[in-house]
């Protein structure tokens, strides 16, 4: 986070694909923010109740505590009016009025510290992140490590069958992958033609 004079607002988004450190990212600058005294209230969605209704958890278990909104505009009724930061985990699941509340809350002279998947399991722009790319003051992407080559990875495989665009889950229904490994969807195909032992004849 940078230092800014004043209270002046802005947004600042963390986007990748799972297990990139998004939420340990998101996690560390909350604790720097705290450090520095600043007032940090933190939001999840609902629907991401993996680990802990009370907590973001990252899957390397840090931990943050957090209150659930069932939707982006329950922050606005839940936020305490000292509050300076704001950080939001799993912003993708929190549907698009998630913009206009990041918005309202940066116009206001709050620090909007958002975290997020940018692309869905096909591989496309996965709304609202890339929207909220385009209107925050900074942006950051984290990749992780694709679990077929050892590239850094920007795509969330899809491990399970469903063609519904949002489906929580984890490791076992979810793994990284660098765009040569990504298969849009399910993955078809188990072994790749570099992975395959060599022919000798
Ligand atoms: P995100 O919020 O992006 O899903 P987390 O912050 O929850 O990511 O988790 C990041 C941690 O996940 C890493 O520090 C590492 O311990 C672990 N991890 C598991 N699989 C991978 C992977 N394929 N690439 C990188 N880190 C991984
Ligand atoms: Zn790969």
């Amino acid at each position: 986070m940078d230092i800014v004079s004043g209270n002046l607002g802005w947004i600042e988004v963390i986007c990748g694909p799972m297990f990139s450190g998004k939420s340990e990212e998101l996690i560390r600058r909350l604790r720097r923010a705290k450090i520095a005294r600043k007032r940090v209230q933190v939001f999840k969605p609902e629907l991401d109740n993996r680990y802990s209704r009370e907590e973001i958890v990252s899957h390397g278990d840090s931990r943050m505590k957090s209150e659930v909104v069932v939707s982006a505009s329950e922050i606005l009724g839940k936020l305490d009016w000292r509050t300076q930061v704001i950080g939001i985990d799993e912003a993708n699941f929190m549907g698009e009025d998630v913009i206009e509340v990041a918005q309202q809350l940066a116009d206001t002279g709050k620090q909007v510290l958002i975290a997020g998947l940018d692309t869905d399991f096909m591989g496309r722009p996965f709304r609202p992140i890339p929207d909220l790319l385009a209107l925050a003051e900074s942006i950051t992407k984290t990749l992780a490590i694709c679990m077929r080559c050892g590239n850094p990875a920007k795509h969330t495989q899809r491990l399970v069958e469903s063609e519904d665009l949002i489906v929580v889950g984890a490791a076992g229904m979810y793994e990284a992958r660098c765009r040569r490994c990504f298969e849009p969807g399910m993955p078809k195909q188990d072994t790749f033609e570099f992975a395959r032992p060599v022919k000798t004849s």
